[in-house]
């Protein structure tokens, strides 16, 4: 196959000299909402740009040693049920690990649920309370089963972190938990159109140092493709320890889909 491929030069990869791995929080159980294709998007700006990459499923029998040497870290949504299995395993086996990787300053992106559980707690409709890992200074409570659950496209502005202030970001939200900032925990964006991490106080998500939590599903990633390479770009200057700028992509398909969603919710 080798032989083959140096014959023709546009299929010859070429070896980059970057690589970075990127840790998949329960892709079997956080997977209810599509969250897989982040990671796609993720691996994909990574190969355009000759980055090398590893995705590791972090699943309930992965070892928190395993979670050592990730350079990036994903978590998707899930329903309560299988967000009290995964807390159990994460509480249990692998939270001084995620904790120790978020401290040090590895990037993440944690979406609905996953965020819930990076919180201090998260209350749900039915059953006892979930401890949360307390990255996040949020608490979330599923006040009622019968709850209207807020559901829909959902636009909003980053207000932090700082180099994507400003960026206006579009996705799909579907949550019954009612989400609070608490001890100066910081809003990643304000809702310009939708619910958030409330519906009441217009804040959407949250961050610490380099993790992202938010509520947009979509995914999000394939129609807001800055903030996949902001990602990108932290977690390789974390790695090699030097600024890096990533080569641009063609993002024209990406910024397509936004708009049209952009047009969707008139706000133009
Ligand atoms: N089960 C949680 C809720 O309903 C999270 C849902 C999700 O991940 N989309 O709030």
């Amino acid at each position: 196959m080798d032989k083959m491929l140096k014959w023709i030069p546009q299929l010859r990869r070429k070896k980059g000299s970057y690589s970075l791995t990127i840790g998949w929080l329960y892709p079997d159980l956080m997977g209810t909402y599509g969250d897989r294709g982040n990671v796609l998007v993720l691996q994909k700006r990574c190969i355009w740009r000759n980055i090398r990459t590893e995705i590791v499923p972090i699943t309930q029998e992965t070892k928190a040693s395993k979670l050592a040497n990730l350079d990036l870290i994903f978590g998707g949504g899930a329903q309560d049920r299988e967000q009290e299995l995964v807390e159990k395993d994460l509480n249990r086996n692998k939270a001084s690990a995620i904790r120790s990787l978020i401290e040090r300053g590895a990037p993440a992106l944690f979406v609905c649920g996953a965020t819930q559980l990076m919180g201090m707690y998260y209350e749900p409709s039915e059953g006892k309370k979930i401890e949360g890992l307390g990255i996040f200074k949020i608490k979330t409570i599923h006040a009622d089963a019968n709850k209207k659950r807020l559901i829909g496209n959902i636009a909003v502005e980053v207000l932090h972190p700082e180099d994507i202030k400003g960026e206006r970001v579009i996705g799909f939200e579907n949550h019954g938990g009612r989400t609070f900032l608490e001890d100066g925990g910081l809003p990643f964006a304000r809702v310009i159109s939708g619910f958030g991490n409330n519906g009441e106080d217009a804040t959407e998500g949250v961050i610490f140092n380099n993790a992202i939590g938010t509520y947009l599903h979509g995914p999000l990633l394939p129609k807001n493709p800055k903030i996949a390479d902001n990602l990108i770009k932290k977690a390789l200057e974390l790695k090699y320890q030097k600024p890096i700028s990533l080569e641009p992509l063609d993002d024209t398909l990406a910024n397509l889909a936004k708009d049209a969603i952009v047009k969707r919710l008139k706000l133009n």
